[in-house]
């Protein structure tokens, strides 16, 4: 039997030497983050897509007393971008967290996300971007693919 690893390749960047455009992302997230409803955990979160057409569409965490009422920011923003423009490419998301005011270190989607995420990617024919957004630093990943490497898709279906 032998043992196979995966690499996964990330670039880690300081958040001041960010490309203009995703500065601009990275700031709509941390602003959409701000508009979080999370009365019960109090982890805010706040996600931000671009679209190939240069939209920028942001998404928050909406809790719920009904816990899986609930949804994450980056499927609020994803499904948002959908709805407004189904036939558009979504290019970059980024995801920021706060707690008290305070971004944390970066923090990565989870899995129902990374499907949705995912999904987009395969719909959209072109690699999605992902901004793992902290306070300091952001890791970026240059496909989905990446953060779920044996994923389950369409093509399984046939
Ligand atoms: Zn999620």
């Amino acid at each position: 039997m032998r043992t196979d690893y995966l690499k996964i390749p990330f670039q880690k960047v300081k958040k001041e030497d960010l490309e203009a455009s995703d500065c601009v992302l990275y700031q709509a997230a941390w602003e959409a983050s701000s508009r979080a409803y999370a009365p019960y955990s109090h982890f805010c979160v706040g996600a931000a897509v671009r679209l190939l057409n240069g939209e920028i569409i942001t998404g928050c965490n909406q809790e719920n007393a009904a816990y899986p009422s609930g949804l994450c920011a980056e499927r609020v923003a994803l499904f948002s971008a959908g709805a407004a423009y189904p036939d558009v490419p979504v290019e970059c998301l980024a995801v920021i967290a706060q707690s008290g005011g305070v971004v944390k270190d970066s923090i990565a989607p989870c899995g129902a996300c990374c499907q949705v995420m995912l999904e987009t990617e395969v719909r959209s024919h072109r690699p999605l971007r992902i901004l793992l957004c902290g306070n300091e630093s952001v890791r970026i990943l240059d496909s989905v693919s990446f953060l779920l490497p044996f994923s389950f898709d369409a093509k399984d279906l046939e």
